[in-house]
């Protein structure tokens, strides 16, 4: 019997629009770092510092905007630097919304499920994002938030998994896991015992224990997620 639901926060509880995220972001560093920024490898170094961002080892934008540069090696001011940092906030709201009838769909599932967050997102622009883009906090609808910025493990280490079962007095075989990548979330959640349901946005010819193509479908189907 499933009682509880943890959900994946990006792509799944947020959407993006990641095209437009790494244009707009092309553009607030090309104007203040210059034109001659070398776009692949600031692709490179922005994934790579991500992940210690994802991970807490790097702790705000500034460590992380002034690392990517230094990794550049790129002559940049503390002053451009916070440019960056307070335009990529300012832009967020562009590329990133809500999945449409979210509140609608997690006021009815909170009736019948606990409901926890296990992400391994870079917590204070999900914060951020929450706060400001969509102005009420993440919390609002959930029992528990469990982030790899706090804990220092990412997701796939199951650690996530491990610490939010303790917290919500759960065995694994009670939960279900919802997210929009089949491998980074239906197989990983599988792995460590949890019920799956695979957020299936692209169509992809693949399967969780429940598969859906939207958030709310979710409502629709509350009787049959709790006998997976
Ligand atoms: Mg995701």
């Amino acid at each position: 019997m499933v009682l509880a639901l943890f959900f994946d926060l990006t792509d799944t509880l947020q959407d993006f629009d990641w095209n437009k995220q790494w244009n707009l972001l092309q553009e607030v560093i090309m104007k203040e770092a210059g034109d001659e920024v070398p776009i692949e490898l600031l692709k490179k170094y922005y994934q790579q510092t991500y992940d210690f961002y994802r991970i807490g080892k790097i702790k705000n934008d500034f460590e992380f905007f002034d690392l990517i540069f230094r990794q550049l090696a790129m002559n940049i001011s503390n002053k451009q630097i916070e440019k960056i940092v307070d335009r990529h906030l300012e832009i967020r709201k562009e590329f990133t919304s809500l999945p449409e009838k979210y509140d609608k769909t997690l006021i009815e599932l909170a009736k019948h499920f606990k409901l926890a967050i296990v992400s391994s997102g870079v917590w204070p622009w999900g914060d951020y994002d929450f706060e400001k883009i969509f102005c009420f906090p993440m919390k609002k609808h959930f029992d528990l938030i469990v982030n790899s910025y706090e804990e220092g493990y990412l997701k796939d280490s199951g650690k996530l998994f491990d610490i939010a079962l303790e917290k919500m007095g759960f065995d694994a075989k009670e939960v279900a896991y919802v997210g929009n990548s089949y491998e980074k979330d239906v197989l990983l959640a599988k792995q460590y015992g949890m019920k799956t349901i695979f957020l299936n946005k692209k169509n992809e010819s693949l399967q969780g224990d429940i598969t859906i193509t939207k958030l709310s479908d979710l409502v629709e189907i509350i009787d049959q997620v709790k006998l997976i």
